[in-house]
């Protein structure tokens, strides 16, 4: 359940209860941020302000300016989001407000009734997908390496961050930070569009260290807010030629307050395959400094025993394309089972991740894998939206 992932959304109701109830549901669906109003004249200067508004979910019946007046203002204003009503009014009013808001112009993806039943709002969010469909197109745009080292500079990247969370309790106890490139103009920006271009250029190794200096900041805040949380930043082997980034790295941890063990490096088992004398050393230098590392996409690599050996790894991340259908497929099921259970003897924190269904959890739990990363749980989400779906994960 995912369907509000990277979305911009604004909650307009006087009831704080009905706004965090919607809040709650929103992070639930991976929405990107959430803004919140009491009434429309509080939610027309967040518009002015905020970044695009994707979504609208507006009451009707509010003090101050009510949510016709609302969408009335709305029509005229520069932004031109997707609404949705959740109203109590009865529906002989609901005809006409309909009728309104085709006629100012306004998206009006439907009405709902109070309580919002969450599968009838998944359904409106899908079709506000369907008429987005060609914009989103744009995260196909192709990115020249000028652009991307120019945005990198001008620190437009930040990292997401999508939880793990231990398959034998249910606690989140730690996340992936993924690069995002909020582009000014075609918003959030997938890692395909910018990551194999610095990779192959060699120029990945400025986004690497701002998103260890992001990540460990993030980690720094969760565990100032109580909630002692790991990060894992992916790493590029590319980035491993240089020898004096250990220390680089050390220190910016350091400097941030946070200790080494609650960061873990990620690289791709292809990656950590290599022979390369340097990356071997930078790799076993992190570890002892304390830093996690872990095998990432485990399984397409065709690794033996003794090369994985080889680096002190702490983690073993099982690719998602075993983890898929592991549940009801006995290839891609023994693989994981057995992978978990070399990590066992391994002495190797085992994560599953693309965890999407239910019966893939429970298959996973019952193998004793440690951990678990995927839609599932969550979609990776910004720092704040993270930051608020661990605190209500760990609320009684
Ligand atoms: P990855 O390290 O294997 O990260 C996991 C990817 O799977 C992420 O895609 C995540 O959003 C996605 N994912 C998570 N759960 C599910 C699920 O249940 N189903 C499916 N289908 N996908 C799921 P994302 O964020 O697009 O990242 C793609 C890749 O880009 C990453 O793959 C990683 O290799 C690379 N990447 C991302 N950020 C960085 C970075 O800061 N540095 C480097 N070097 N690479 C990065
Ligand atoms: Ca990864
Ligand atoms: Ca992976």
């Amino acid at each position: 359940m995912a369907t509000a992932y990277g979305l911009v959304a604004l909650i307009i109701d006087d009831h704080p209860f009905q706004r965090s109830y919607l809040k709650r549901i929103l992070l639930k669906l991976s929405a990107l941020e959430i803004y919140e109003a009491e009434n429309g004249v509080e939610a027309l200067s967040i518009l002015k302000t905020a970044p695009k508004v994707d979504i609208i979910i507006s009451d009707l019946d509010m003090p101050e300016m009510d949510g016709i007046e609302f969408m009335r203002h709305l029509a005229s204003g520069y932004q031109s989001p997707s609404v949705i009503i959740s109203s109590a009014t009865e529906s002989s009013l609901i005809a006409s407000v309909e009728k309104m808001a085709l006629e100012y112009g306004v998206k009006l993806l439907g009405i709902i009734d109070k309580p919002v039943d969450l599968k009838k709002l998944c359904l409106l969010f899908d079709k506000h997908h369907e008429k987005k469909a060609p914009r989103s197109a744009l995260n196909n745009t192709f990115f020249d390496l000028k652009s991307i080292l120019a945005a990198v500079d001008n620190d437009e990247f930040e990292p997401h961050f999508q939880p793990k969370v231990e398959l034998a309790t249910g606690r989140v106890v730690g996340c992936e930070a993924l690069a995002r490139w909020r582009h000014p103009e075609h918003g959030i920006v997938a890692p395909y569009a910018f990551i194999p271009l610095l990779e192959t250029s060699k120029q990945i190794d400025e986004l690497t260290i701002k998103m260890i200096k992001k990540s460990a900041e993030a980690c720094k805040q969760w565990h100032e807010e109580g909630l002692i949380i790991s990060v894992s930043v992916n790493l590029s082997l590319v980035s491993l030629t240089d020898t004096t980034i250990v220390d680089r790295i050390t220190s910016m941890v350091k400097d941030v307050g946070l200790e080494p063990r609650y960061v873990t490096f990620e690289i791709t088992e292809t990656a950590a395959m290599t022979e390369v004398a340097s990356s071997l050393e930078i790799l076993t230098r992190l570890r002892m400094r304390g830093f996690g590392l872990s095998v990432d996409d485990y399984g397409t690599g065709y690794s033996s025993l003794k090369q994985l050996t080889r680096v002190p790894f702490s983690e073993l991340k099982i690719d998602q394309g075993f983890v898929s259908g592991c549940s009801h497929n006995n290839t891609s099921g023994s693989i994981v089972e057995s992978s978990v259970q070399m990590a066992s003897k391994l002495n190797l924190c085992s994560v599953a991740e693309g965890v999407e269904a239910l019966e893939e959890w429970d298959f996973l739990k019952a193998i004793k894998c440690d951990l678990a990363q995927g839609y599932l749980i969550a979609r990776p989400m910004s720092n704040n939206n993270f930051t608020d779906f661990c605190k209500a994960a760990i609320k009684p």
